[in-house]
């Protein structure tokens, strides 16, 4: 369970390495009880629908000038929104077990 960005960026970090590109999608639930143990910075985080998440992350660790990269986040390039409608998501065939 992630509850700091210390934390967060640690994970994120694992899925970029070698120079290689990825991509990060954070699912979260204002009324899940890992959402509540978080801590406020994460929360913040979490909520955030205004301000660049690499500026977030960088200023969380002191670091106010920095480049951001070509490809940022959904703040700075709001088509990489995800909009999902969980009433409409069906799981009705759990992985392996197919018809
Ligand atoms: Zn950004």
């Amino acid at each position: 369970m992630l509850t700091n960005i210390s934390a967060y960026v640690q994970e994120i970090g694992r899925a970029g390495r070698a120079d290689s590109q990825a991509q990060a999608i954070m699912f979260y639930n204002g009324n899940d009880l890992a959402f509540k143990q978080m801590q406020a910075n994460m929360k913040e985080y979490c909520k955030n629908n205004d301000k660049c998440k690499t500026e977030v992350v960088n200023e969380h660790f002191g670091f106010y000038k920095f480049d951001k990269p070509t490809i940022c986040c959904n703040i700075c390039k709001p088509d990489m929104s995800l909009e999902w409608e969980f009433s409409q998501l069906s799981i009705s065939d759990p992985v392996g077990q197919q018809q």
